[in-house]
């Protein structure tokens, strides 16, 4: 190729990824595609045909160096849904109560068309869900019922955090029959764990051909020590270890997906340590980083590394369904991320895309008829001044990363 062919090319390259806010993480092709595994197109890449950035100077028509036909481009897409924490006040069971029973399904009606779209979605199990049988409580000591799995289930999560402050709040018992209950329910759980075997157990997933890693950590457990001899019922923030877990995680997967339990309560930005850790996370290989905690929402970043790639932060999805008062505590939301893959002859390459925020609000009243819906469809009853309070979540959200779609739903 001539040289003025390279230096074109490279710019329109440039241009390309400079406007879709994203960088490439190369990654050797440890873990090649499934073969099952249908390679499809390779949207958001610009089509030669009508994308104006493919300047003529840069068009390789005449292809005298065309690929072999082993080095074509492949590209992997798995569409990823995150939301915030999933904690059950007495009031949300006791509106969840049936006659022989809980159920928290009806919740989740109005969001649940968001949740089931993607390929892979995780929520923050908040509060443990040792079930009735255990005694059920509210703050300060959480104990919900095991119909909350169910119901996330039902909606379409594939995947919990369960490493928060309340993890401990009512003993090993409670943090193992919630697992059992994942467990049943063919949830993936991180962050919490029946044994050391089982933490060391690595939780990844599949998905249209590519590899998922999920690790998570907290904080803190609310001054309760973590019972002697049980370490592994919650994993601690320790940045040794996470560095150890996430390169660990990065060399078996493509994608590690790293959730922290961190910041202050209440606070709508991240303080300098969230940001110390999630860099610290990013550092060690993380492409996705989700924080949880404050129970209001913190914004959204790329954090770009020292070896050139680029990991996507969000530090902190509020509530998605919690009995908390309060506009702030009420709102929440549905990151929406789109996973590609673009493998090429020996190399493979990881890009998040298309970063997308649908805000949500907890509806109730008099702490009842609880339901999570789009913030955009809240009725005037609900939020009087709702037009306004969602522009400036959308604001708040996309003010480190303009590009962030914040959609309606
Ligand atoms: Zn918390």
């Amino acid at each position: 190729m001539a040289n003025w062919k390279r230096h074109a090319l490279f710019l329109v390259m440039a241009v390309f990824l400079t406007l879709t806010g994203v960088g490439c993480q190369p990654k050797d092709a440890a873990n090649p595609p499934q073969q099952q595994a249908q390679p499809q197109p390779p949207a958001g890449l610009p089509d030669p045909k009508t994308d104006p950035l493919q300047a003529p100077g840069a068009d390789s028509s005449a292809k005298p160096e065309g690929p072999e036909p082993d080095e074509r481009e492949r590209v992997y897409q798995v569409k990823l849904a995150f939301v915030g924490d999933v904690l059950i006040h007495r009031s949300i069971y006791k509106d969840a109560k049936t006659e022989d029973g809980y159920d928290f399904r009806p919740m989740f009606e109005p969001v649940k068309k968001y949740i089931e779209e993607a390929d892979i979605a995780l929520a923050n199990q908040e509060s443990m869900i040792g079930g009735a049988a255990l005694g059920l409580s509210d703050y300060p000591r959480f104990n919900g019922p095991s119909e909350v799995g169910d119901a996330l289930k039902d909606a379409g999560f594939d995947v919990v955090n369960l490493a928060n402050n309340h993890t401990l709040d009512r003993g090993p018992e409670a943090v193992e029959n919630t697992i059992r209950h994942y467990r049943d329910l063919g949830i993936q759980y991180t962050g919490a764990y029946l044994s050391e075997e089982d933490r060391q157990q690595l939780r990844t997933m599949d998905k249209n051909g590519v590899k998922f890693c999920f690790l998570s950590y907290t904080y803190g457990t609310n001054g309760i020590p973590v019972p002697e001899g049980k370490p592994y019922l919650v994993n601690l923030i320790d940045e040794p270890t996470i560095r150890e877990d996430v390169a660990k995680a990065r060399g078996q997967s493509d994608v590690v997906v790293v959730s922290l339990h961190f910041g202050q309560e209440y606070v709508n930005m991240p303080n300098d340590e969230q940001k110390r850790i999630a860099r610290a996370a990013a550092e060690a290989g993380a492409t996705i980083i989700i924080g949880h905690h404050p129970h209001v929402l913190q914004p959204a970043e790329w954090i770009e590394t020292e070896d050139g790639r680029k990991a996507f932060v969000v530090y902190s999805l509020g509530n998605f369904l919690a009995g908390q008062e309060g506009t702030r505590k009420r709102i929440g939301g549905i990151l929406q991320l789109d996973v590609e893959k673009t493998v090429k002859g020996q190399d493979a390459c990881i890009q998040v895309k298309r970063p997308t925020f649908i805000p949500t609000w907890i509806h109730m009243v008099n702490w009842r008829k609880y339901k999570v819906e789009p913030l955009r469809t809240v009725e005037k009853d609900q939020l009087p001044q709702a037009d306004a309070v969602w522009s400036e979540i959308a604001d708040h959200m996309k003010r480190w990363m303009p590009e962030l779609h914040v959609a309606e739903g």
